[in-house]
């Protein structure tokens, strides 16, 4: 008896292991015996298999079968390996032609009935082939679009096992699918030109896309601070190459699914204030799920009502914001998944929200009030660049909205400008945009604006802390970079010290 060989992937955070399956007959009392480190949902791939198997006609052997996962040490989990166990097996049982399981590997769940089903993660289990030599994959055929978005490796795509078998006889019913997986344009995108008046807060969050800035949000209730972060996507430039992979990986990890191709534009994640720790930072039982820090990375993260998160989930936040990614522990393996997001945080001035609000009747008391205002304390706050203090309309609301504002377009070409200008600048220090340069390289490595003496000042009457000079130095430069200027001028640094201050422009020198 010699074993036969089929190949699948074990994802453990975005990376992924081949995994070998092998099959052996023979030698024993008729039953089948799964080896490896193995779970509960793949010894229920036994079962799952064996029904799938009986009800295309196709024998299951009536000897005893042997099934080897290997590395052993490594943690399997999930269903996707049924089509790689059935392959095995087929081929042990001398079904298959020779060579029909080499290069080739497998990804799908299988029903009782022997339909294929659809698995998480097809696009970084294929990358991983791919880059392991794999020239060829069966895929379940709702994922086939996916499964084409790795370059240099041939996709059949199954309805059922009937096709699985087939394909391996080397007579595929169904030739690789040709059409093109060229990415879908985005649906709709939400236009800034439909937020009405908040000319200051409209720059901030102009500023904020320019630069990568984490920005901060206060206001009452009904002055638009979800209307804007919502359209904070749509003001940042295409995702690279490597970048719309990275994204599409973990999308496809988390189950999100990728039926427009691609994710090219910047992703928008916006947990409720009840979200649980591991929805936010990912979870799960042996092996850990991408959260939405996850989700949202290289685009925003948008947390309304930042006072309500639970402390903890707050608290969460620190790593990836340092770091740029998560580590998440658990029984089987440790997963690591990237997390480089924008933090857009919006707040109630107290509880009731109707504090600072002219003519209001606020209900909380003044400790109510303090204790609302902490909640979102140190090492994030710590974080936020910008600070944006909307309040509601002065002027009447239909003569606000008819005094036409910029459409995204308009704002959003600023943006890539000045992020060329900063990709010109920095791209030879290893950087792109000015939220990512560290403080030390911002202070030795880039020029130092002029009326630097300004933050000094600020520093000496306890205005700024130390901390907040990098944050007014970045911030500066963005404004510069807006502006088209080459270096930032001093009422530059002086609108960035009020931006980071949450202080109203009109009081200083406003956008030049
Ligand atoms: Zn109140």
């Amino acid at each position: 008896m010699t074993p036969a060989r089929a190949w699948s992937v074990a994802l453990v955070g975005m990376e992924g292991t081949m995994v070998e399956v092998e099959a052996a007959i023979g030698g024993g009392l008729p039953r089948t015996i799964l080896v490896g480190l193995a779970d509960t949902s793949l010894n229920e791939a036994r079962d799952r298999c064996k029904a799938a198997v009986a009800s295309t006609g196709v024998g299951w052997p009536s000897q005893l079968l042997t099934i080897n996962l290997s590395p052993a040490t490594l943690p399997k989990t999930g269903a996707h390996y049924d089509l790689s166990i059935v392959a095995a097996v087929a081929a042990a049982d001398g079904r298959l032609p020779k060579g029909a399981l080499e290069g080739l590997v497998l990804l799908g769940e299988l029903g009782l009935d022997g339909r294929v089903r659809a698995v998480r993660g097809v696009l970084p289990a294929l990358l991983a082939a791919a880059s392991n030599g794999f020239s060829r994959a069966i895929v379940p055929a709702t994922q086939v679009g996916e499964a084409q978005l790795v370059q240099g490796i041939t996709v059949w795509w199954v309805r059922d096992l009937a096709d699985v078998m087939e394909v391996l006889a080397g007579r595929p019913v169904l030739l690789p699918a040709i059409e093109s997986a060229t990415p879908v344009e985005p649906s709709e995108v939400k236009d800034l030109i439909d937020v009405v008046g908040q000319v200051e807060a409209k720059w901030a969050l102009e500023v904020a896309a320019a630069g990568r800035h984490h920005l901060f949000f206060h206001g009452p209730p009904g002055v638009g601070k979800t209307l804007l972060a919502e359209r904070l996507p749509g003001l940042l430039p295409d995702l690279d190459l490597p970048e719309a992979l990275e994204v599409s990986a973990i999308h496809s990890l988390a189950g999100c699914g990728l039926d427009d191709g691609l994710v090219i534009r910047p992703p928008y994640s916006d947990p409720h204030h009840s979200a649980s720790l591991a929805s936010l930072v990912g979870g799960g039982a042996r092996v850990a799920m991408p959260g939405s820090v996850s989700k949202a990375h290289r685009g925003v993260l948008f947390l309304d009502e930042a006072p309500e998160f639970s402390p903890r989930v707050l608290e969460a936040l620190r790593v990836p914001l340092e770091s740029g990614q998560i580590v998440l522990g658990r029984s089987a393996a440790q997963a690591t998944y990237p997390a480089r997001f924008q933090l857009i945080l919006a707040a109630n001035p107290c509880p009731c929200g109707m504090a600072a609000t002219k003519g209001a009747q606020c209900q909380c008391a003044p400790m109510a009030i303090r204790r609302y205002a902490q909640r979102v304390s140190g090492p994030v706050l710590d974080r936020i660049d910008i600070h944006q203090h909307l309040r509601p309309l002065r002027r009447s609301y239909l003569e606000a909205a008819l005094a036409a504002g910029e459409p995204t377009a308009v704002v959003a070409d600023r943006v890539r400008a000045a992020r060329d200008r900063q990709r010109r600048r920095l791209s030879a220090l290893g950087w792109r945009t000015n939220g990512e340069i560290p403080g030390p390289a911002l202070r030795r490595k880039l020029r130092l604006p002029v009326g630097f003496e300004l933050l000094d000042d600020a520093v000496a009457q306890g205005r700024l802390s130390a901390r907040g000079v990098d944050k007014v130095l970045r911030l500066s430069w963005t404004i510069a970079d807006l502006a088209g200027a080459d270096h930032p001028s001093r009422s530059h640094l002086r609108t960035a010290l009020a931006m980071r201050r949450g202080e109203s422009l009109e009081a200083s020198h406003g956008r030049s």
